[in-house]
């Protein structure tokens, strides 16, 4: 039985372990039960799935996974937690609480040793200073997911979904998009966390694509394209990719490719769409 996710009983597994709250962490500890269900309906874990949980802190979304899934690997890098959490997770025997920064981990090998390498579920209720590192090591290290469920910064979970011309749009929209289709599921005020952080949250899923939406000949030089682009928002994108140390191209060679491409030279990064991206990435590629 899940037993953790409301105040009181929060409050008594805080005190009995004499527990303080770690800013650094991005400690703000789920206590409201039916934000839970929600994140575990949208999860759509079932008992065929093995699970990754990001920063579970004292366990409170961790119970309900190891009562939904087949096993749980659980990833917490205070140690004041690890102890909480051989208690609070003592009557279940499908997780492994992993004492380690998630940054750190290799998340691969625990697919493989977890999982067979088979598509894996994330979902966690993320510390929102790691939220995009943590989201492009996934992807970007093509781990086998299936999906992933988090509860993100409000403001984040929008850009996941933003395209051109809304000023949210950037790299990360682009990103997420690439690998996956983004969906906010709850929008989750400051009260349902203990204690309440400062800004609103939500819940994002990201339904990892079996195919990618465009296809691009190097994934790598897309991507350093539009970092560059996005890196210096109010110039056009000629410069941003000009000042790109990474893009070994002259000024007219980049002009060039993005006449190629079919839009106005003084375009700004921002106006580019994933498979404009892809395109000129493309274009690009065959100049290098
Ligand atoms: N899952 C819990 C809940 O919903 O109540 C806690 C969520 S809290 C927003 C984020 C958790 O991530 C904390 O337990 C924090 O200690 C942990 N954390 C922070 N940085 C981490 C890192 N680099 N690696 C692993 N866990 C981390």
């Amino acid at each position: 039985m899940a037993t953790l996710g409301n105040p009181q009983n929060t409050i008594e597994i805080l005190q009995k372990y004499h527990f303080n709250f770690q800013k650094k962490f991005g400690q703000n500890f789920l206590i409201d039960p039916h934000v839970l269900e929600r994140i575990m309906e949208a999860a759509g874990v079932t008992k065929e799935d093995f699970v990754l949980e990001i920063g579970p802190g004292i366990g409170t979304m961790t119970q309900y996974l190891c009562e939904n899934a087949r096993e749980v690997a659980a990833v917490e890098i205070d140690s004041n937690l690890i102890p909480i959490l051989q208690d609070t997770l003592k009557d279940y025997d499908n997780v492994t609480v992993i004492h380690q920064d998630i940054l750190k981990v290799d998340i691969n090998a625990l697919a493989a040793e977890k999982n067979n390498s088979q598509p894996i579920k994330v979902v966690a209720n993320l510390p929102y200073y790691i939220t995009t590192p943590i989201i492009m090591g996934l992807f970007e290290s093509h781990v086998p997911i299936d999906s992933i469920t988090i509860m993100v910064q409000k403001e984040v979970a929008d850009r996941m979904q933003q395209g051109p011309g809304s000023k949210e749009y950037g790299a990360l929209s682009l990103a997420v998009q690439y690998y996956a289709k983004p969906e906010i599921v709850a929008n989750v005020p400051p009260n349902c966390f203990m204690p309440r952080p400062s800004v609103g949250s939500a819940v994002i899923r990201l339904t990892r694509h079996r195919q990618p939406p465009v296809t691009v000949q190097d994934e790598k030089l897309m991507f350093r394209l539009i970092r560059a682009s996005f890196n210096q928002r109010r110039k056009t994108l000629a410069n941003g990719l000009n000042n790109a140390p990474d893009i070994p191209l002259s000024k007219e060679q980049i002009q060039e490719s993005i006449l190629e491409l079919g839009v106005p030279v003084n375009i700004r990064g921002e106006a580019l769409s994933l498979e404009q991206f892809a395109r000129l990435s493309d274009i690009v590629g065959a100049k290098l």
